[in-house]
């Protein structure tokens, strides 16, 4: 299909992102190469594992490299990759129009923002800046790409300014080029079509990417002795030394893995994190292994500081990159790390694996599993060991994912409870470990309490804790849809049962069965007007001060499950719960004495429902009659406060 030249404009999202990143990064416009770089990096990685299964895509430009042309007079800087290259649909996927999901969620959390400007620079980074990047310094950008495999190439370009042209053209051979045509330079501002300057930048930023970062430069060489150069007429020149242009390669490649830890500094760690993960901020730790025995591998491991805002399980990117003796094999190598660790970043390098071993046999090899089996143990030694306030961090931002290991790795279970966080009823806000938790057991307690709930406020209040409070028992407060599986999962943590706070009898005291059953009748009654509500009326192991609660019979589904589940689409049958009345609760009493006095007093059937109501009004509910509801109370209060200045004596007529 041939595609004429025309005229497209970006996404609204876009062009906000594109001035979000140039007015944020101002400050630090020498990062638009490390980018570029990157992007290049990425490009050759891809034609590099493809070539793999198919090694005549490489043809004659088999030799991998990123090339700089800096041209002064024309102030422009080009970067050229011979990667994989892009047809015309993928320039316009992936430069037009920003696919991945993330952008919207960034878009939608700088709207919320109300402190804009600062937080710039952590929301960028938390999200990646890219292609974009080079608008930065650019005023205008080319774009020239010819996909491995294909013959025509395609033009880009684009002022930046809301819209950009597209156009099919020629290109030599397979690969990239970005052609930034800068913007007018201010006085103290780096010259980037200067060596040195470049130079610089590319120590500092890409010295590791793993293929040659080269540039032409040119030299002053001394004119070897004997030889004579001439003028363009031929006349002999005086001079003994000339210029000559030069090829040179201006990053180490050293692998930074490789090296000995000692050898590598701070910022070297830094800034190959970010090279890698595409991350702008610092990581909150790295792990540096080698590890040497029947398996040998060395393995750079990064923890970031922030859960991306484009995260989500299914399209996590890049992940571990896996390499053989220094050779790239794959980017984001899932065989590595489970999935409750898929934030984690890096690099893995097993000279004993095979460079074409495919994503299939992966899954089986020893050697992989053994790899990942000391890397947890690594990274769980490190989670364990971390300072306190780093590890709230950590968990604050990964907590919930983490948790996702409980029902899916057995083997690592009990390591992974002991890294959980919770707040408690006596916590004060803040997360305790549940080994915290149960060194301040009551000395009789030999169970956890837990409770589940999306709210940590109408958690803490519920009906359902007020007789434990009453006796100081500690109850874990639960918030992430997730903790219901980990509670089933984990079933004990240091051999003490986890017991919903919400679910079957307590068994905090003896029933006084002489006063239980003289509510018999009565619940019995109850029971029947609330038949399609509930599956039970009995006597309350939980409240104190309340009227009514509902709970779950022990092996029910919970409430907050139920609700998950709900949210989630799937069809679940209501579960029917079982209300629970405080029979040392006055109102209990008085309605009761209604009872006994009428059985048909109609008033009865109001009361009943008011009761069910009540209790779901506790929990956080929806009464599904709000004005029966309303009415009712009102006629209660009408007749209390009635009666309340009748004893006073002042009676009011009604
Ligand atoms: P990111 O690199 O974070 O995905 P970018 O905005 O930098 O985001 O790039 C978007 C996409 O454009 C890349 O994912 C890649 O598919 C494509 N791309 C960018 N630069 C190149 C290049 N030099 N060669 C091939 N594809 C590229």
């Amino acid at each position: 299909m041939e595609h004429k030249k025309e005229t497209r404009q970006f996404k609204t999202e876009v062009q906000q992102l594109m001035k979000l990143i140039i007015n944020s990064l101002y400050s630090h416009p020498e990062i638009f190469l490390r980018e570029l770089i990157s992007n290049a990096s990425d490009a050759i990685d891809k034609v590099r594992f493809k070539a793999q299964t198919d090694p005549d895509i490489l043809g004659q430009d088999a030799e991998l490299r990123i090339r700089i042309i800096p041209d002064k007079e024309n102030r422009t800087i080009t970067i050229e990759d011979n990667g994989i290259g892009m047809t015309y649909d993928e320039v316009v996927e992936n430069i037009g129009t920003i696919a991945q999901s993330g952008t919207k969620a960034f878009l939608d959390a700088m709207e919320k923002a109300k402190n804009k400007e600062s937080l710039l620079p952590e929301l960028i980074g938390q999200f990646g800046v890219g292609f974009y990047s080079a608008f930065i310094v650019a005023e205008k950008v080319t774009l020239l790409t010819r996909a491995a495999g294909q013959d025509k190439a395609v033009r880009w370009e684009s002022a930046g300014d809301g819209s950009y042209t597209i156009e099919e053209t020629d290109r030599a051979s397979r690969g990239t080029s970005v052609i930034l045509t800068l913007k007018p330079r201010g006085d103290d501002e780096p010259d980037y079509t200067d060596e040195w300057t470049i130079r610089n930048i590319v120590k500092r930023h890409s010295d590791f990417v793993s293929y040659p970062i080269v540039m032409d430069v040119e030299r002053r060489e001394q004119i070897p002795e004997g030889e004579i150069i001439k003028d363009k007429e031929g006349n002999p020149v005086g001079s003994t030394s000339r210029t000559v242009v030069k090829e040179e390669t201006l990053n180490s490649m050293k692998a930074i893995w490789t090296r000995n830890k000692s050898e590598v500094t701070e910022e070297e760690y830094t800034e190959f994190y970010k090279h890698i993960s595409h991350d702008w901020e610092a990581p909150l730790a790295h792990l540096h292994i080698r590890f040497e025995g029947t398996t040998e591998y060395q393995a750079l491991l990064y923890i970031p500081s922030h859960l991306p805002l484009d995260f989500t399980l299914r399209e996590r990117r890049h992940g571990i990159h896996l390499y053989s003796k220094r050779v790239f094999i794959m980017d984001d190598c899932r065989e590595l790390m489970p999935e409750y660790l898929g934030f984690v970043h890096g690099v893995v390098d097993a000279p004993d694996l095979n460079l074409n071993i495919s994503r299939e046999i992966l899954q089986h090899d020893s050697l992989v599993r053994n790899i990942r089996k000391n890397l947890l143990k690594r990274i769980f030694d490190l989670l364990e060991n971390m300072e306190p306030e780093k590890y709230e961090q950590f968990f604050s931002e990964f907590g919930a994912i983490l948790k996702i290991g409980v029902p899916t790795d057995h083997e690592n279970r009990e390591r992974i409870a002991k890294l959980l966080r919770y707040r408690t009823t006596k916590s004060e806000g803040k997360f305790v470990s549940l080994k915290h938790y149960v060194e301040r057991m009551q000395p009789d307690q030999d169970e956890i309490y837990y409770i589940t709930g999306d709210n940590f406020a109408a958690l803490a209040n519920s009906p359902h804790l007020e007789r434990l409070k009453e006796k100081d028992l500690e109850v874990v407060l639960m918030t992430d849809p997730i903790d219901e599986w980990v509670v089933q999962h984990l079933g004990l943590f240091e051999d003490k049962k986890f017991t919903s706070a919400e679910k079957g009898d307590l068994g905090l005291d003896k029933p006084d069965d002489k006063k239980t059953g003289e509510f018999g009748d009565f619940f019995a009654f109850l029971k029947d007007e609330l038949k399609d509500l509930v599956k039970e009326v009995k006597p309350s192991t939980h409240l104190k001060d309340s009227l009514s609660c509902l709970s779950g019979e022990a092996y029910d589904m919970s409430a907050y499950m139920e609700k998950i589940l709900r949210a989630s689409g799937q069809k679940t049958e209501p579960v029917k719960r079982v209300l629970e009345l405080n029979i040392d609760h006055p109102a209990i009493a008085n309605v009761k004495y209604v009872f006994e006095k009428d059985r048909t007093d109609p008033v009865l059937k109001d009361y009943a429902r008011l009761l069910y109501d009540l209790a779901v009004v506790a929990e956080g509910g929806k009464v599904e009659d709000p004005s029966r509801f309303s009415r009712t109370v009102g006629l209660l209060m009408a007749e209390a406060i009635t009666a309340e200045e009748l004893m006073a004596g002042d009676a009011i007529e009604v």
